[in-house]
């Protein structure tokens, strides 16, 4: 009886090392340190390593086979983290009981399912499957623990090693998936408010702010096509149409935008019914036939709302940036060039003139 007491508080301890292990694992390879990804796996081997080392150190002084399953458990959540640092582990595994050669080759065997449920969680923590991230955890840790069931009953241990393996996989995996998947799911509500903060909701282009920040760092570091597009008097298609049909019509400009740009992500809504397009790396010639295509694809599609057919046109005013020019300038260029397509009658490309020697 004190000998399987015993037996249980070291695997409580072997279990400990573990989660503690694996916090740390999880926290060098969170994105809140500056280091590069494979400075990252790194850390995590040395990790896997030192808590193989200690829990091999412990169990082998008192004779209890759980050093194997340990680290492969402890592998098993690595795959899931990171391949490189995974299949180092399972390596070391492997090497070990097959230099020591000894009752733990029976393990061995347990490793063909093991790697069946490691790709099953590495699934899982794809964003397959649309579930909140403490159901990922409770299916990840309850996956492994059946695994671990299977693998250890089929290996012959006794029923107390079978009953600690169980208990130590359930709260070494689930605390491994707990500090992943958590650290992920917040990563991912940021990323998903920044994008939302730079978005604009009726058409879903990028907005003004998004904008001033990508034209400030795309003028910086290469020759930039600028244009502005702003509807011709729309106005008079609220006052006609109304506000909602309006929107309809907002909507089908930058529909219009999604099909004619090689890169809609540098595709803006400014204003109310302005918008602005961003190309890089394209001849000015290409750049001038790009805005045409625009303003000819606005101008031929016709929109039917409550049965009356809505036209509409754009003017665009066109101007090339040099890398290295004041943002401010070239918005400047742009923006006097969107004047002038006005004054010259509207549903027309103006490009301003220094920069109509480039097209
Ligand atoms: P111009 O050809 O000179 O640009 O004439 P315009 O009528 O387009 O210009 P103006 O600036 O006088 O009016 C812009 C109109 O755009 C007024 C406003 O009601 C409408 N507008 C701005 N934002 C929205 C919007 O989100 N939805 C709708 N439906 N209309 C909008
Ligand atoms: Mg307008
Ligand atoms: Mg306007």
């Amino acid at each position: 009886m004190q000998e399987v007491t015993l037996e249980y508080l070291l695997y409580a301890y072997a279990c400990l090392l573990a989660v503690l292990t694996l916090m740390a694992a999880t926290s060098a390879s969170s994105d809140k340190w500056p280091v590069r990804r494979p400075f990252r796996y790194v850390a995590l081997s040395v990790a896997i390593l030192a808590s193989f080392a200690v829990n091999l150190a412990i169990t082998s002084v008192w004779g209890i086979p759980a050093a194997g399953p340990i680290a492969f458990h402890a592998a098993l959540i690595l795959l899931y983290v990171a391949y490189p640092v995974a299949v180092s582990a399972v390596l070391m595994l492997v090497a070990y009981i097959v230099l020591t050669q000894n009752s733990e080759l029976l393990l061995l065997g347990a490793i063909i399912p093991m790697l069946g449920v490691a790709f099953g969680l590495r699934l899982i923590g794809k964003d397959t499957y649309r579930v909140t991230w403490p159901i990922k955890v409770a299916s990840i840790a309850g996956a492994a623990t059946l695994a671990s069931l299977v693998s250890t009953i089929l290996s012959g241990a006794s029923l107390n090693v079978v009953a600690g393996n169980a208990v130590m996989t359930a709260l070494v995996v689930w605390a491994g998936a707990y500090f992943f998947e958590r650290e992920k799911a917040l990563r991912d509500r940021r990323a998903y408010w920044r994008e939302r903060a730079q978005t604009d909701h009726l058409t879903t282009l990028y907005n003004r702010s998004r904008f001033e920040r990508d034209i400030s760092v795309l003028v910086e570091n290469s020759d930039v096509g600028l244009m502005l597009i702003d509807a011709d008097n729309f106005k008079m298609v609220n006052d006609r149409f109304g506000h909602e049909a309006g929107d309809i019509a907002l909507t089908h400009i930058s529909q219009v935008l999604y099909s004619e740009l090689a890169d809609p992500q540098k595709a803006y809504r400014i204003g109310g019914e302005e918008f602005a397009v961003i190309v890089c790396d394209h001849s000015g010639e290409r750049i001038l036939a790009i805005a045409e295509n625009i303003r000819s694809k606005i101008e031929t599609s016709s929109l039917i709302i409550n049965s009356q057919s809505l036209k509409m046109t754009v003017s665009i005013g066109l101007t090339f940036g040099r890398k290295g020019d004041s943002p401010a300038e070239v918005m400047r260029q742009a923006d006097k060039s969107l004047y002038r397509a006005k004054d010259r009658g509207r549903n027309c490309v103006d490009i301003f003139e220094e920069a109509r020697s480039a097209a």
